[in-house]
């Protein structure tokens, strides 16, 4: 990935990553980063539309461009937020540590990365490939989603975690939020709406392109 055609970051000190397969992005998603970006002081929160997600083998997934666009439209109101082209360039499967690596090597000395993600996820990550590198490089902030309470969760870090690695987990609380992308596609296809559940282009997007069918 060319970071002349990337999103601009390198005069930033404090950067939050934003990854997700985003198979639509939804209200969930930006509450979160917006809690994150406000929370930690963030100068900016960048969406990382995954490109060929390892865990979603299989699955079916959207193309690329048009997550990558859906993501695009939601973010484009809030000046705080912009969305990467990095995992959507990059040909094969994709991983975060390489993500993570890109920005790093792109950002200023002495400024800092979070890696944004919801609490549920963060068990998933200490399987995900380099996870020690990936401790050295960002700090992680956990969201707590509907079913995840906080206390349960530092509860649970504190038992299967490291030192180290437990002080770079940050969880913090978010307004609960049920929405999820697999019950926004599950509704489209049922005929339900799902007005109010993510912004209002996006759901023009998905309904003009009969996706989720
Ligand atoms: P799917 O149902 O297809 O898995 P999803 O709604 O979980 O989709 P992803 O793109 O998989 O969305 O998630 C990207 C990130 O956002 C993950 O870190 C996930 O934990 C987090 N996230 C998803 N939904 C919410 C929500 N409602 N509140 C807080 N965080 C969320
Ligand atoms: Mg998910």
């Amino acid at each position: 990935m060319d970071e002349h055609t990337d999103v601009q970051f390198k005069s930033l000190s404090r950067v939050g990553i934003m990854g997700g397969t985003f198979d639509p992005i939804h209200l969930g998603h930006l509450v979160t980063a917006e809690a994150a970006r406000s929370e930690f002081k963030l100068d900016k929160v960048i969406y990382v539309p995954s490109g060929q997600p390892p865990h979603k083998k299989g699955l079916h997934v959207t193309d690329k461009k048009r997550r990558y666009l859906m993501t695009f439209l939601a973010v484009s109101a809030n000046p705080y937020f912009e969305v990467s082209r990095a995992e959507i360039e990059r040909p094969g499967e994709t991983y975060t540590i390489d993500t993570v690596r890109y920005f790093k090597k792109n950002m200023a000395l002495g400024s800092e990365l979070f890696f944004i993600t919801g609490a549920d996820a963060i068990f998933e990550i200490l399987s995900w490939k380099n996870v020690d590198e990936l401790f050295e490089l960002c700090t992680f902030i956990a969201a707590t989603r509907p079913g995840y309470n906080l206390g349960g969760l530092r509860k649970k870090l504190s038992t299967e975690l490291k030192g180290r690695q437990l002080e770079k987990i940050i969880p913090i609380e978010v307004p609960a939020m049920a929405i999820s992308s697999t019950d926004i596609r599950e509704r489209v296809k049922k005929g339900r709406t799902i007005k109010y559940l993510l912004p209002e282009p996006v759901e023009n997007y998905i309904h003009k392109k009969n996706l989720y069918k």
